[in-house]
């Protein structure tokens, strides 16, 4: 077997989807994690009733989304006891299905079950969506990549509001087990005071909980501005998060229509400056969902933030069914591969700590920057 490019192979497979095998598939909602379509789906065809692998880990550990597309010339069939990922007759590597969680067959004592109130993203990160919901889509203003309500119909698999005592008896279980080290939340889209109170409750039932002073993770509001911040950082989460989503201003109000008329780029980006002076160096997160610009406007945005002393997260685009992009098409692979090493270099330059306690290259199997700075060595 060749040697393997682990970033391209990713970007690749994120890019092309993915096929399977039934035999693959063993395990899956059992043994191995499965989605659970905690806020969005990011394969490129639903599959009610099918549980699906969330992710797996290529042999240096690097961790892929599973992005199903029963067109990919990518498959995965189990050969022995190993899944194996082929490109045709051709076989790529041996990979690993992550293990599924325990706390995902435990209910709290409210009787809900954990699985709809938190879910691993990864292999090591706790996700809670404190509301699925977003104003966006009734005025017909959603991001044109988002395709969160349409996930919530087709699988219906979540509580769509979770009780505050409830997310912190998931979080103590979760990290019973020794795996979780990082809290990741968000809350769809609303406005302001409200979410403020409602993540300040989640924090107090979180450290109750757990005996956490401050918790590992970040959080990722609605954009907060002004006062906001600070709010955020006395609930005791330990890094924030922006979702720019695309640095270029004209295409982000054209992409984002209804985040761009209550929060404008400048917005953004003074608040981010005050988040990190706030939240410390390497705490604050621009959130980018890359393939949607150009390359130039993209590693702007990249060399702008880090020049603030931020952190970036630029998830893969693919176009997800049920957003207004469905059917489009990503750049390539290869596009994918050069401009994250473009990006990491302008990171690793900057010297900003990476933030590795609150958010890590093994939370995200669908953003390459991580694994492009642990190609650098920093982990
Ligand atoms: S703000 Fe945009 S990305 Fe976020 S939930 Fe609403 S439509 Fe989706």
């Amino acid at each position: 077997m060749k040697e393997i490019d682990s970033i391209r192979l990713k970007a690749t497979l994120l890019v092309e989807g993915i096929n399977y095998e039934q035999e693959a598939r063993q395990g899956i909602g059992s043994k191995y994690k499965e989605q659970n379509h905690g806020l969005f789906g990011w394969d490129f065809e639903n599959h009610l009733g099918v549980s699906l692998p969330d992710d797996f880990c290529l042999p240096d550990g690097t961790v892929v989304q599973f992005r199903f597309n029963s067109g990919s010339p990518y498959l995965v069939k189990k050969i022995n006891d190993q899944i194996c990922l082929f490109k045709g007759e051709e076989e790529i590597c041996e990979v690993k299905w992550i293990e599924r969680p325990g706390f995902y067959t435990a209910s709290t004592s409210s009787g809900n079950e954990m699985v709809k109130i938190g879910q691993i993203g990864g292999a090591d990160c706790l996700f809670f969506c404190y509301n699925n919901y977003c104003s966006y889509f009734s005025h017909k203003k959603e991001c044109l990549f988002c395709n969160l309500v349409s996930t919530s119909k087709t699988y219906n698999s979540v509580l769509r509001k979770k009780d505050f005592n409830d997310i912190g008896e998931v979080t103590a279980a979760a990290w019973a087990e020794g795996t979780v080290n990082h809290i990741l939340l968000t809350g769809g889209c609303f406005r302001g005071e409200k979410e403020v109170q409602i993540v300040s409750h989640i924090m107090a039932s979180i450290k109750e909980h757990t005996g956490f002073d401050r918790i590992p993770g970040t959080i990722l509001p609605s954009p907060a501005k002004g006062d906001e911040i600070s709010r955020y950082y006395e609930t005791g989460i330990q890094a924030i998060g922006f979702s720019m989503e695309i640095w270029d201003e004209r295409l982000y109000s054209a992409i984002c229509p209804g985040k761009a008329e209550t929060t404008s780029h400048d917005d953004f980006l003074n608040s981010i400056k005050t988040a990190v002076k706030t939240f410390g160096a390497g705490n604050v997160y621009g959130v980018f969902v890359m393939g949607l610009e150009p390359r130039d406007s993209f590693l702007e945005g990249i060399k702008v933030l880090y020049g603030e002393g931020a952190n970036v997260v630029p998830f893969v685009w693919s176009p997800n069914p049920g957003s207004r992009l469905e059917g489009h098409r990503a750049p390539s692979p290869d596009w994918y591969t050069d401009v994250i090493r473009e990006a990491a270099e302008i990171a690793f330059e900057s010297g900003v700590p990476l933030g590795t306690e609150n958010h890590c290259y093994r939370c995200d199997g669908n953003n390459l920057l991580h694994d492009a700075l642990r190609e650098k060595g920093i982990v």
